[in-house]
């Protein structure tokens, strides 16, 4: 149903959680992937060597080895933007480096990352970010910069979705709520509290999310772009 046989794929932010789950299901369905991590070399040389995927250490914080490595893919397919990072708490008590530096791997590498892939990108290509729930709503104190950044993202898929449309080009966002992984462990502090928002009272599992980024990415997804694709078990219901 969704060939991806042959198609270049970019995964910033692979090596763990969601991001690896679209490794193993984009490797599964034929791609050629490549992916990025920042400092879990052993995470990612295991799924390289699981999947056959090739693992790049590249920091997305650092917008010149992001766009470097971004354009040494040379023509892609598929850009699938996944890295982020969470600080939540009292933003009167939070460092404002730390937030910036949320804002850095959240807001800027995907804009940066997503123009330069569309340099070199071949017609009908595919570029797809992680955004979250929480870019629509935030029911708890803490998540104001969190919010922000995901927020910022659904004005970005908008605008590039109108930019490069008339290469075929579609640019979504995927909007996770809770989903198992490092970040958010299904048996963390803040499950039941989150569970309580939601319609279906779980987290996600990273694979229901690789799913839908395989979806958008194959060729029913043709004419799914500028859009946010809401995966959250109701929690923004
Ligand atoms: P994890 O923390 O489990 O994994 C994050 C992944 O991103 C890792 O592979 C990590 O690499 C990579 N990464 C983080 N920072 C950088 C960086 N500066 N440069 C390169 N790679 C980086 O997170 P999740 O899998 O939970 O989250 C993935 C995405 O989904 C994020 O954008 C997150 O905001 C979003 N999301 C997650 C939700 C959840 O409940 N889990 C809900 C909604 C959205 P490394 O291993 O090297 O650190």
């Amino acid at each position: 149903m969704n060939d991806l046989t042959g198609k270049n794929v970019l995964v910033l932010g692979g090596s763990r959680g969601i991001g690896a789950a679209i490794v193993r299901r984009f490797s599964a369905g034929g791609a050629n992937v490549s992916f990025t991590f920042a400092g879990s070399r052993d995470a990612a040389a295991a799924l390289a060597g699981e999947t056959g995927a090739t693992a790049i250490q590249a920091n997305s914080a650092d917008r010149d080895a992001l766009t470097a490595t971004v354009a040494a893919q040379g023509t892609l397919d598929v850009l699938v933007v996944n890295a982020g990072t969470l600080v939540l708490g009292d933003p009167l008590e939070l460092a404002a480096d730390d937030v910036d530096r949320m804002i850095d791997v959240n807001v800027r590498a995907p804009y940066h990352a997503s123009v330069e892939a569309a340099r070199r990108m071949n017609d009908n290509g595919r570029i797809i970010v992680i955004g979250s729930v929480n870019g629509d709503r935030m029911p708890f104190a803490g998540g104001a910069a969190y919010a922000m950044t995901k927020s910022a993202m659904q004005g970005m898929v908008r605008g590039l979705a109108r930019d490069f449309g008339d290469r075929g080009i579609t640019v979504n966002s995927i909007q996770p709520g809770p989903t198992d992984s490092d970040m958010n462990p299904a048996d963390g502090p803040m499950a039941a509290t989150m569970h309580s928002f939601m319609a279906i009272k779980r987290h996600a599992r990273p694979t229901e999310i690789a799913e839908l980024a395989a979806y958008l990415a194959g060729p029913h997804g043709s004419m799914i772009t500028g859009s946010l694709q809401t995966i959250d078990g109701g929690f923004g219901a």
